[in-house]
């Protein structure tokens, strides 16, 4: 997360922004200000006094804004804030630099400061529309980061009141809903006009997710027919197979499942894991033929993709197989490296052929269980492109900002 040291540089950063926000716009009022000629109009202030009254006011502008840099430079963030207010009140016309400041907090955790600045820029008089919207935008997403999320609701859903076609406030409200699992009211926002590509995936998404909890509350009709809404709406969305074969099978449909969860790895083959471990759900008498059906049947497409073959190995050391799953694990350990997936399989492998070299199946004495007992920490392989989050499992949704379809390989 956010540490102090973030902190002083992101200051930093601002100090920067500040300095060159203000910088163009002196230079802007000089420029205005530049007399066309040399008359003075009688009565008027003359330029060369306008000139000399503008040049002390920058010079105190800038006196302060390199107070504030030293206190930045000197970790005192809290004088340096003080200083950077001090500009900002000055220029009172500047609302977009309390709104920057406010970011500011706000991104460095110290989101109750954010809020009051935010709350400051609304006491202003004469404050402009725009600036209000933008304002309660922001405190919006004050509340969200400090996870008020009714408050953040509440105040997205009063923006789009105003302005139905505010996207930004619809996306965050979009997101929150998600968040707090109210897939109807997200799914509701998006009833209002027609969708676009990337908006069609989440109502698929967020469909899927409707349909799940009509089929827990006893509703199969509407669960089934919101399942098929969702696949229509979008065809390639992994989630929706799987929680569509979740459906089947639970309603004992058990060719129609296995089609469901075939279709999701046909897709993308790196959540064969999601899809093998629901063949847990079918009856143990056709669960091994189901499995040996599947694995031989993608061999020859899939038989040289990593992941595949982890799930493998995986079924091989279950079956017994374990002088095939020998060699194609160390074919994949040459081929593409270790990670934890592969380790453990490993240690599986160890356990179930090598008893004697020290290894006992039980015992947590031996070096080489230790060693691959040991948590490595290996660079997770997968990644959020939304938000960065990192995490060792291909999945739909981010578990850190809920964005859908947004997991991909590092
Ligand atoms: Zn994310």
């Amino acid at each position: 997360m956010f540490s102090a040291n973030h902190l002083y540089v992101a200051l930093f950063l601002f100090f920067l922004t500040l300095l060159g926000f203000w910088g163009g716009k002196t230079l802007l009022t000089r420029f205005r200000r530049r007399p066309h000629n040399d008359k003075t109009e009688h009565g008027l202030i003359s330029p060369a006094a306008e000139e000399k009254r503008l040049a002390a006011d920058e010079s105190k502008l800038l006196r302060t804004y390199f107070r504030g840099l030293s206190y930045v430079l000197a970790n005192e963030t809290d004088k340096a804030v003080a200083e950077f207010v001090k500009v900002a009140q000055v220029d009172t016309t500047t609302a977009e630099i309390y709104l920057a400041l406010g970011q500011l907090f706000r991104n460095s955790g110290e989101v109750e400061r954010a809020i009051r600045v935010h709350r400051d820029i609304l006491l202003r008089p004469n404050l402009p529309d725009e600036v209000r919207q933008l304002t309660f935008f922001e405190i919006g997403l004050d509340y969200k980061k400090a996870g008020f999320l009714d408050r953040a609701c509440r105040t997205f859903e009063e923006i789009l009141e105003q302005n139905p076609s505010d996207k930004a406030a619809l996306d965050q409200l979009s997101s929150i809903y998600v968040s707090m699992q109210e897939w109807e009211k997200a799914l509701s926002l998006h009833h209002e006009k027609p969708a676009s590509q990337n908006e069609t995936h989440i109502i698929a998404h967020l469909t899927a997710e409707v349909a799940k909890k009509y089929d827990h509350s006893g509703d199969k009709n509407k669960a089934v027919a919101l399942f098929k809404k969702a696949i229509v709406l979008d065809e390639k969305c992994v989630d929706v197979w799987l929680h569509y074969g979740d459906f089947l099978i639970d309603n004992n449909r058990e060719q129609e499942a296995l089609d469901a969860w075939e279709k999701a790895f046909l897709i993308n083959q790196e959540f064969i894991s999601q899809v093998i471990e629901r063949f847990e759900k079918i009856p143990a008498a056709k669960k091994d033929a189901a499995l040996d059906n599947f694995f031989h049947r993608h061999l020859e497409n899939y038989g040289r993709q990593r992941k595949f073959n982890l799930a493998y190995i995986d079924w091989q050391i279950n079956s017994g197989k374990i002088e095939e799953a020998e060699l194609r694990l160390k074919k994949v350990l040459e081929e593409t490296g270790g990670d934890s997936e592969a380790f453990s399989l490993a240690r599986r492998l160890l356990q179930s052929t090598q008893p004697a070299a020290g290894l006992d199946r039980n015992g947590s004495n031996s070096l080489v269980e230790d060693v691959f007992a040991a948590d490595f920490n290996f660079e997770k392989r997968y990644y959020c492109h939304k938000c960065g989050f990192k995490l060792e499992r291909i999945a739909c949704q981010c578990p850190r900002c809920s964005s859908w379809d947004s997991i991909a390989i590092r």
